[in-house]
């Protein structure tokens, strides 16, 4: 996936490759889900089913760490994954692809748009990544 990211980065820039791995993560976050989930009637049925095939698939461990459903706003926790476990810290969070695969499964369970952005990381010198969920268009 780095070197996938290198390559793109050097042809298309910075943001753009982000943008292109956020909509791959998106894509894939939506047919897991679809796939692996399945249709779930409340949110705690959702989260545990997202959480328990991503553990039988060996993805990650997914944690909800504070959730404000009146407003939509979730705090979650990704540990072990394959993104960025064990990257030394680089100053910049760096899992996009993750919050693109984030944004696809809520999209599935809400059938609504949120913004996904990761604001601690491995990369950032924490032993987890920790990704803010929010409703598209608010701030
Ligand atoms: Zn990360």
């Amino acid at each position: 996936q780095y070197t996938l990211r290198d390559v793109l980065e050097a042809r298309y820039g910075t943001e753009e490759a982000d943008r292109i791995f956020y909509e791959a993560g998106f894509l894939a976050g939506k047919n897991f889900c679809e796939r692996f989930v399945g249709r779930r009637e409340s949110f705690n049925d959702f989260v545990e089913g997202v959480q328990r095939a991503l553990l039988d698939l060996k993805i990650g461990l997914l944690r909800m760490e504070s959730e404000d459903r009146e407003n939509a706003r979730f705090t979650l926790t990704m540990a072990e994954d394959l993104d960025c476990s064990g990257l030394p810290d680089m100053g910049h969070a760096v899992c996009t692809y993750d919050e693109g695969f984030i944004a696809g499964m809520f999209k599935v369970f809400a059938g609504r748009d949120f913004d996904v952005k990761e604001i601690d990381c491995w990369s950032t010198g924490d032993r987890t990544c920790r990704f803010e969920v929010k409703p598209k268009s608010a701030s």
